[in-house]
C-alpha cells in the first residue's frame, strides 16, 4: 500500500481540463517540481504536446482523452493514473466553462452545459477518486471554484451558481473527511481560453474590458502547488487569488 509523501516530488496528480489555461499551467509547474502528472481533456493533440514538453524537460506525464461529463471516462482516467504510477495523491477538478449571458437570452443549452461540466464533472471526479483515497488512507481534491463562487454578477447567474455549488461540495466533503484533504481554489480573472466560450456578443465585449488586468495562469498554479505541498495533516481549505488591480 502506498505511503503518504510530503511535498510535491513523487506525488501523482490527475488534472482535468489540462489542455489550456490554469490546468496546463498547473501541469507544467507540478511536473517541474517532480510530480507525476496525469492529464485529461478532450483536445488530445494539446495534451500530447504538453506531455511531450514536460518529458523533454525531464518530467513525467501521461495523458488520456477525457470528457468529464462522462462518468465512465472519469473513472477510466483514475484507473489509468493508478495503473501507470501505482498511486494517486491528488485530483485537480479543474475542467470548466463560462458561457456568460443575461438570463433573458435564455441560452438554456449553455446553462445545461455549465451544470454538466462545472458541477457534474467535479462530482464525477470525486466519485472516481474517493474510493482510491479511502483505500490508500490519504488523498486530496483540489476543486476549481471562482470569485464567482463567492459573489454573483449580472450575466453570470448560472456560472456563479455552478461555482457556489463547487464550494458547497468542497466544504461538505471536507467536513465528512478525516483522511482526505479538500481544497477549494477561487481565482479572480486569469489569462486562459475561458472567455472564448461566451457566445453572447454584448457580454463578450464587457468581458474583454474586465479581463485586461488578468493574472497569468501560473499564479493559480502556484496556489494549487501551495495546497498540495503541505504535510498530510494540513488541509488548506480555501484560497482566493485576485489581480491586485481588480475590485471583483
Ligand atoms: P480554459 O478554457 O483555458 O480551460 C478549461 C479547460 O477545461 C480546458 O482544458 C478544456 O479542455 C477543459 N474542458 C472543458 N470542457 C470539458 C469537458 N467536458 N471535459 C473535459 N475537459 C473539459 O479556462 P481556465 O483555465 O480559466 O479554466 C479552468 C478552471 O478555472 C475552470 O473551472 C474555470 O471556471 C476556473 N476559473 C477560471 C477563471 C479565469 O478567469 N480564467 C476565474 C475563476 C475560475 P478541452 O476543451 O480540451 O476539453
Amino acid at each position: 500500500m502506498p505511503q503518504t509523501i510530503e511535498g510535491i516530488e513523487g506525488k501523482v496528480v490527475l488534472i482535468t481540463g489540462a489542455s489550456s489555461g490554469i490546468g496546463e499551467a498547473t501541469a507544467r509547474l507540478l511536473a517541474r517540481r517532480g510530480a507525476k502528472v496525469v492529464l485529461g481533456a478532450r483536445r488530445t493533440d494539446r495534451l500530447e504536446k504538453l506531455a511531450a514538453g514536460i518529458r523533454a524537460a525531464g518530467g513525467q506525464a501521461e495523458f488520456q482523452k477525457l470528457d468529464v461529463t462522462d462518468r465512465e471516462q472519469v473513472e477510466g482516467i483514475v484507473r489509468f493514473a493508478v495503473s501507470k504510477f501505482g498511486r494517486l495523491d491528488a485530483v485537480v477538478n479543474n475542467a470548466g466553462l463560462m458561457p456568460l449571458s443575461p438570463m433573458e437570452a435564455l441560452k438554456v443549452e449553455e446553462w445545461d452545459r455549465m451544470i454538466d461540466v462545472n458541477i457534474r464533472g467535479v462530482l464525477y471526479g470525486i466519485a472516481a477518486g474517493l474510493p482510491v483515497f479511502k483505500k490508500q488512507g490519504f488523498g486530496q481534491f483540489v476543486n476549481l471554484s471562482s470569485i464567482g463562487g463567492h459573489a454573483v454578477f449580472p450575466t453570470a447567474a448560472v456560472y456563479c451558481a455552478t461555482k457556489f455549488a463547487v464550494r458547497a461540495i468542497s466544504e461538505g466533503l471536507r467536513q465528512e473527511s478525516t483522511a482526505v484533504r479538500v481544497t477549494n481554489i477561487s481565482p479572480g480573472v486569469t489569462e486562459s481560453e475561458l472567455a472564448e466560450t461566451i457566445s453572447d456578443e454584448q457580454t463578450r465585449k464587457g468581458m474583454d474590458e474586465f479581463r485586461k488586468v488578468a493574472l497569468p495562469a501560473e499564479s493559480i498554479a502556484k496556489a494549487i502547488a501551495f495546497a498540495i505541498e503541505q504535510p498530510d495533516g494540513v488541509d488548506v481549505n480555501e484560497i482566493i487569488v485576485r489581480p491586485t488591480a481588480s475590485a471583483h
